[in-house]
């Protein structure tokens, strides 16, 4: 599933105190400090980073999200598959270029950990998309309609992704040409 139809990226991260940074929709500050046990640390409210860490943020935060991500995305792939009736093998989390999410060989799903920065309910479309993939690999009629018996408000969804899904992305098209 492709996220081309987005607009292009307003920032880019400066990693500042005071920056926002989002998860799962929410927003939560940066500070920069002093002397840090780890380069970069969040308590459910900030997120820490050490002030020498600041050159290689992109890569702490990549690493944060797909850390964090990876069991929340489990979880709710397992959630979700209840509505699709289809279930996935296992779930990877990485870098897919300009894809959100693949349906791989074997029953892999895959996500783009950028997804993680989305509202739950536009990664609940991606999820659902991929997870109807593992059993209609084209987009079909029968994929659709499997769709939308899954998840009747996909339309509003999918045009949500494309028309606000932007604004969430800190760490969208620039960032994915800097890593
Ligand atoms: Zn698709």
């Amino acid at each position: 599933m492709r996220k081309e139809t987005l607009a292009p990226k307003a920032r880019a991260p400066e990693f500042v105190s005071g920056e926002n940074f989002s998860y799962l929709g929410q927003n939560y500050r940066l500070r920069i400090i002093r002397d840090a046990a780890e380069p970069l640390h969040f308590d459910g409210d900030h997120f820490w980073l050490a002030e020498d860490a600041r050159s290689e943020a992109e890569v702490h935060f990549r690493r944060w999200y797909i850390r964090t991500g990876r069991g929340w995305l489990s979880e709710r792939t397992a959630a979700l598959a209840r509505r699709t009736g289809t279930v996935a093998a296992r779930i990877e989390v990485r870098d897919l270029g300009f894809h959100w999410g693949a349906c791989g060989k074997n029953g892999v799903l895959f996500f783009n950990w950028r997804l993680l920065q989305l509202p739950v309910r536009l990664v609940d479309y991606v999820i659902v998309h991929e997870l109807v993939h593992l059993q209609e690999p084209h987009h079909s009629r029968e994929f659709w309609q499997a769709i939308d018996r899954a998840l009747p408000m996909w339309r509003q969804l999918k045009d949500a992704l494309r028309s606000d899904g932007a604004r969430f992305l800190v760490f969208g098209m620039d960032a994915l040409r800097s890593l």
